[in-house]
């Protein structure tokens, strides 16, 4: 098997597996009882948020807490309905991307209903991106969204940048980063910032939240008043546990991934009709490409054929056409046929060839010249 789709879920690793196990078979107190299988348990939460906090500031901890939620889009829900509730006062004016996932992108239009002007801004129309969501801000805004890494086509964005422009513009606004594509993978800041296990080899059903010292946020679960109230509901010590051991795991290297990228777009550049989606402002460890005149699903499920695993754009969005690489200028004729293949840090070479080799067998198979 030759799986290529790391941006939509990752294989969990050996040192995750067998930290669940472990905490499962030991450590299976509830966190909040007061006896000794409590504190125990309490102590890998609070050795996660540790690691955690560590690997956002690169080795020194940012100042803040950091809170385990079912997963990235419970983090960005929690965020922005949050940051919203709380910073209302401040301004009615939302800035954020039109590239975010729906996990943002459609808790803003619950805000627009709701009366807040919401403003989507798209790469394609900005050369520098980042300049321009910050010159939109204006006193009237009270939070700026923008994700770290666009799960598409691996777009990547200056988040330190961001945030200090942002907060030249206004000091007061919000800046929510979802990091779940650039968690571990590039430098990260902001106020509140999102991020999921699976993307990360650990399990699935798994993430978190971190809220800079000083940041307010609303509870988008309430019940015990677990997590300082910021989230009710027992802590799942077994994931959270093996979430901390696939961050302490993680071996993903940027030199790797930009030299396996460079392999894929030189195998691609013999091929004819192939149109590389993603430049050099994305990650390497993402490439979208478009295979003009096969659609997406074709190539996908003939790729399957050989155990090839690749996505067609985002996997959420379950063969719908997402709008995002529309917002990157990407037509829609070169969009139905975008395949996007994803990498991790036991891709080798021969995973490349071998898909590449498929590809132009599928050019053949499938295109009327
Ligand atoms: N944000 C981005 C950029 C994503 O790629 C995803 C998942 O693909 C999510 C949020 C949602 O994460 P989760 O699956 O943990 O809810």
């Amino acid at each position: 098997m030759v799986y290529l789709d790391n941006a939509a879920t990752t294989k969990p690793c050996a040192e995750c597996c067998k930290a669940v196990a472990k905490a499962a078979a030991e450590r299976f107190g509830n966190p909040g009882s007061l006896h000794k299988m409590g504190i125990l348990s309490e102590q890998i939460i609070s050795s996660a948020k540790r690691t955690i906090l560590n690997a956002l500031g690169g080795g020194g901890a940012p100042e803040g807490e950091v809170i385990f939620t079912s997963g990235a889009t419970e983090s960005n829900n929690t965020a922005i309905l949050g940051a919203a509730e709380k910073y209302s006062r401040n301004g009615r004016k939302i800035v954020t991307t039109a590239i975010e996932h729906p996990s943002a992108s459609k808790v803003f239009d619950i805000l627009a209903e709701r009366g807040f002007e919401v403003i989507r801004l798209a790469p394609k129309e900005h050369e520098d991106f980042v300049g321009a969501i910050a010159d939109t801000v204006d006193d009237n805004t009270l939070m700026v969204s923008c994700m770290a890494v666009n799960n598409e086509t691996g777009y990547a964005v200056d988040t330190a940048r961001l945030y200090g422009l942002v907060k030249r513009a206004n000091p007061k606004a919000v800046v929510h980063i979802d990091a779940v594509q650039g968690f571990l993978k590039m430098p990260l800041e902001g106020d509140l910032i999102s991020v999921s296990g699976h993307k990360v080899h650990a399990f699935k059903g798994i993430g978190s939240l971190y809220i800079k010292k000083g940041i307010r946020t609303a509870p988008l679960v309430v019940g015990g008043g677990q997590q300082k109230n910021l989230r009710s509901g027992t802590e799942p010590v077994e994931l959270i546990a093996g979430f901390e051991a696939a961050v302490k795991a993680y071996r993903g290297s940027a030199e790797r991934f930009a030299e396996l990228k460079a392999r894929l777009l030189d195998n691609l550049s013999g091929m004819s009709g192939i149109c590389v989606n993603s430049d050099e402002k994305c990650l390497p460890n993402i490439i979208n490409f478009s295979v003009l005149g096969i659609r997406s699903e074709i190539m996908l499920h003939a790729l399957e054929e050989k155990e090839i695993y690749v996505s067609s754009g985002s996997a959420c969005s379950r063969g719908k056409k997402s709008g995002v690489l529309a917002a990157f200028g990407i037509s829609d004729r070169d969009a139905d046929s975008a395949v996007r293949v994803s990498l991790c840090a036991d891709t080798s070479e021969s995973d490349i060839d071998f898909l590449c080799e498929n590809i132009e067998n599928n050019i053949k198979r499938f295109r009327r010249s």
